[in-house]
């Protein structure tokens, strides 16, 4: 399939002169040739400028749960649309909406809104500080929390040597973020239970807290072990350290109870964003009560002018309400499993090795017969092959990221012809990837069993 891109590259030349990068977020700048502009997106289904459908596996990161411009979710937004936008007081629905939460996911027993993912982790760590009365915090290699300062610390892996015995250096992963902060934020592998036992031993007793998003949304899906998890639970238990966990991207996706409920761990504060309205802008920080407690005057703050907003909060209790009482997260992974199958299929007839991390419903390939467990071993894969394939599969008019990082996004819209026209897509992608890299190494060592 040829795809024109002719309305999105002459826009581009038209935004690019009032916008960074032609565009509202950074990522969203694909290259000045391969920037899309949307038109609109209904169902799995979005259509560009230029009239091309794709079958999207981004889904804006993940909120597009259900698919886009969902009926019913949207009926209820336009509910709350009457209701008058926000107050500076508080509504009845809050509640309502609290209540589900609390009832979907074990240990949730209070809850605050935020608008944004950011927002909500942003307010766990300010929580678990004023809680514990500590600084600073640890953070999983890899991990992705939000564009606060203190969430923006990352290993260097580019300048480190993976033989050598010296931990990389950690550094921001932006310009802007102050470095008098950085000795706040210790960085730890995923999955290495001795560094994680010594950075306790070590900075156990200053810790307010440990983040980890236990199925890396921002690492090609890479997830921790149960035994990981629990161990970071005691850990945290040992040293009065919170225990937070990110399910931004995981919450009311792999699980009604997201993935502390697959893990069988209860985190003190949990945050929860994108699935939560079908993409209407809200997150919310939730967590065990006598931690929660502490927003209050005097205590952590907390608050917000477009917080709990009536659209997304109508949007929240419609889409939630679906979530936990229809199949829909059954449906979504089932067909997560279908496209795994397939395109295992795929890539088994041409003898490339392969693997898949993550959960059906968010789930990260791989080339090569094991998946990485852990940033430093993703970073020391290839990933040529798939940045080659993406490339190759928008131009099929398959959205998925870019970057192998991110992970293929489920929605409960995606449906058979969408699973058929993604397979014959993949084929044909994967069939060009191999042309491209027929002439290099790289092409010769992925091909093996
Ligand atoms: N935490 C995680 C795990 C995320 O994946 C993201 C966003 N990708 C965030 C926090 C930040 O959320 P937002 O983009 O809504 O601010």
């Amino acid at each position: 399939m040829s795809r024109s891109l002719d309305r999105s590259n002459a826009h581009y030349q038209r935004a690019v002169k009032r916008l960074p990068l032609g565009v509202a977020s950074t990522f969203r700048y694909w290259g000045e040739d391969r920037t899309i502009y949307v038109h609109h997106g209904k169902g799995a289904r979005v259509w560009d400028i230029d009239g091309n459908k794709y079958v999207d596996y981004r889904l804006g990161y993940g909120p597009a749960i259900l698919g886009y411009a969902d009926d019913r979710v949207d009926a209820a937004a336009k509910r709350g649309m009457e209701v008058g936008g926000v107050f500076a007081l508080s509504t009845e629905r809050e509640l309502v909406v609290a209540d589900r939460i609390a009832k979907m996911v074990p240990g949730m027993d209070l809850v605050r809104f935020s608008n944004s993912g950011t927002e909500a982790v942003m307010a766990a760590l300010r929580l678990a500080r004023a809680h514990t009365g500590r600084e600073s915090y640890l953070l999983i290699e890899g991990s992705y929390h939000g564009l606060f300062d203190a969430a923006m610390w990352m290993v260097n892996l580019e300048d480190w040597d993976a033989r050598s015995n010296s931990e990389p250096k950690v550094v921001s992963y932006s310009k802007g973020i102050p470095q008098t902060i950085r000795e706040l934020a210790h960085l730890t592998p995923m999955n290495d239970p001795q560094r994680l036992e010594d950075v306790f031993r070590k900075h156990g007793n200053t810790l307010a807290a440990m983040l980890i998003e236990p199925i890396q949304g921002n690492c090609c899906g890479i997830s921790a072990s149960r035994e990981f998890v629990q161990l970071a639970r005691r850990l945290c238990d040992q040293y009065g350290v919170l225990l937070i966990i990110d399910e931004v991207k995981t919450g009311f996706r792999v699980a009604k109870g997201g993935i502390q409920s697959l893990l069988g761990v209860q985190p003190d504060i949990a945050t929860f964003a994108k699935a939560m309205a079908n993409g209407y802008p809200i997150a919310c920080v939730a967590g065990r009560e006598e931690v929660m407690r502490t927003f209050r005057y005097g205590g952590a703050a907390h608050g917000g002018t477009y917080t709990a907003h009536a659209v997304s909060l109508a949007a929240a209790e419609e889409c939630l309400r679906i979530l936990d009482e229809t199949p829909a997260l059954s449906t979504l992974a089932a067909y997560g499993e279908s496209l795994k199958a397939g395109m295992s299929r795929i890539l088994k007839a041409r003898g490339i090795v392969h693997s898949f991390t993550g959960h059906p419903s968010m789930f990260g390939l791989f080339f090569a017969a094991t998946p990485p467990d852990n940033y430093r071993a993703w970073k020391l894969s290839d990933y040529s092959f798939y940045d080659a394939m993406a490339a190759h599969l928008h131009d099929e008019c398959i959205i998925c990221e870019p970057d192998s990082r991110e992970p293929w996004f489920m929605c409960e819209a995606h449906d058979a012809s969408c699973l058929d026209d993604t397979l014959k897509a993949f084929e044909r992608a994967v069939d060009r990837t191999l042309e491209g890299l027929s002439a290099g190494p790289a092409g010769k060592e992925l091909i093996g069993g």
